[in-house]
């Protein structure tokens, strides 16, 4: 197997590092995450909203400069202000703004919404909505999880009920990322509940500010509030709100799917953090300062060479995919696998860090005098529970690589 770029690859992988070493404002360079812990708003997302002046004049900095190029939806198509980039160059800049530790820009709307849009939305809606998504003026919640509808999805329960020109919406949605700062919502909702499951579904958006829309935060495990429960009581959506047709919205949510690349940014992450833990690691150690085990347990530097082969691992899978999807494949049980390992390598790498810190790695206060890399560990260990659960489970993964790559029968 060739690792190597290409020419027209490596040409390019040299435009983008140039690009991130010239743009990126300052800010972004220290590798400090600027999150906001109680709303649980990370990195640019934090800045764009921030009360600190330079703070937003960083966040928009950086969004004009990736607008100029299309790279804040690099894997859009131009004419709706994407750069339109083939599989490989997508590889290519995500390897490089996750080495640079740059920060993503546009949330949700750019991820999945935008090219669902692109594909089934009217040109009234495109040029409504493409527009604020790219310049990050609006941001949007995915409401698509209820309290009986995670993993079986298609059994959501939430009505839209046709009244004139309008649909009417009782019911809940719940672990909803944003929807406490989200202006919009794009959802799935049961139009006809005497069809099929997966038909009688329809894909809307409706506005947050709709009266009868109730958002309720959750607090999580580490103290966030980044996902919500969100009710809804007789909301009125008008049905020019439908992207694609009335009870087909599955087929509509699914097509996000065809534009999604390679997860490498996650696989770079986990070898960046996993970095700057040992860098952090050896210097206590030099210092004296008790903050480190690895001087005095072997079992602790094993183990942490052994996260360092699993990191190795995690990016093999994300080449396997990326791959793929080169040769115009569409990854199957290929991508359940590498989502259950690095998944489950990053509860494993919170385990390893915490234990690594000995006591002061459970210090929770990121600015006490004592915590440990602003108690950035503790936080991953707790937060990393989530990462099985959320975008499918460990378990549905499993049955999928279960019946689909090896071909056993169904439970
Ligand atoms: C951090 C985070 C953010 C999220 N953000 C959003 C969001 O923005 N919008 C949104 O709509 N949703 C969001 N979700 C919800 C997420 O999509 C669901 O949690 C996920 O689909 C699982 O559904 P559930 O929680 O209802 O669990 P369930 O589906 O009820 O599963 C419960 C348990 O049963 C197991 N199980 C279920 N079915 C099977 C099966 N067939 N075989 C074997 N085991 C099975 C599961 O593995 C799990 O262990 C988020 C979740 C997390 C953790």
């Amino acid at each position: 197997m060739d690792w190597q770029d290409n020419p027209q690859q490596a040409q390019f992988r040299t435009e983008v590092a140039k690009f991130i070493q010239t743009r990126l404002p300052d800010r972004y360079r220290s590798g400090d995450e600027n999150s906001d812990a109680t709303t649980g708003t990370t990195g640019w997302q934090a800045d764009r909203k921030s009360n600190d002046a330079s703070a937003r004049e960083s966040a928009i900095n950086w969004a004009d400069a990736l607008a100029e190029r299309g790279w804040i939806a690099p894997h859009w198509p131009k004419e709706y202000g994407g750069a339109g980039l083939s599989v490989m160059e997508q590889f290519i800049y995500n390897q490089e703004m996750a080495k640079a530790d740059a920060p993503p820009v546009g949330g949700m709307g750019v991820s999945l919404l935008g090219p669902t849009m692109i594909v089934h939305g009217s040109e009234e809606q495109k040029t409504e909505h493409l527009p604020k998504i790219l310049s990050g003026e609006v941001a949007w919640a995915q409401g698509y999880s209820e309290p009986s509808s995670g993993s079986d999805l298609a059994s959501l329960q939430t009505r839209a009920v046709r009244d004139g020109d309008d649909f009417m919406i009782n019911g809940q949605k719940i672990w909803t990322s944003g929807a406490h700062q989200a202006q919009w919502m794009f959802g799935l909702f049961r139009t006809d509940p005497e069809a099929p499951k997966h038909r009688g579904i329809t894909y809307l958006l409706l506005s947050m500010q709709a009266p009868g829309i109730t958002v309720r935060p959750l607090q999580q495990i580490t103290d966030a509030r980044s996902f919500n429960e969100v009710f809804f009581e007789d909301v009125r959506v008008p049905a020019k709100n439908v992207i694609g047709e009335v009870d087909r919205g599955w087929y509509v949510g699914a097509t996000h799917l065809d534009f999604e690349r390679s997860s490498i940014g996650s696989a770079i992450d986990i070898s960046n953090t996993l970095d700057d833990l040992r860098e952090f690691l050896i210097d206590e150690e030099a210092a004296g300062s008790g903050r480190s085990r690895i001087g005095r347990e072997p079992v602790v530097r094993s183990a942490l060479a052994e996260r360092y082969v699993e990191a190795e691992t995690a990016k093999l899978f994300s080449y396997r995919v990326i791959s793929m999807q080169n040769r115009g494949g569409i990854p199957n049980y290929e991508a359940s696998v590498q989502k259950v390992f690095t998944s489950e390598l990053k509860q494993r790498i919170g385990n390893t860090a915490v234990k690594a810190l000995g006591l002061y790695g459970q210090l929770f206060d990121p600015d006490g005098a004592l915590t440990p890399m602003r108690s950035k560990w503790v936080q991953s260990y707790l937060a990393a529970v989530s990462e099985t659960i959320g975008a499918g489970t460990s378990e549905v993964q499993r049955n999928v690589i279960a019946t689909r790559g090896l071909g056993l029968p169904r439970g």
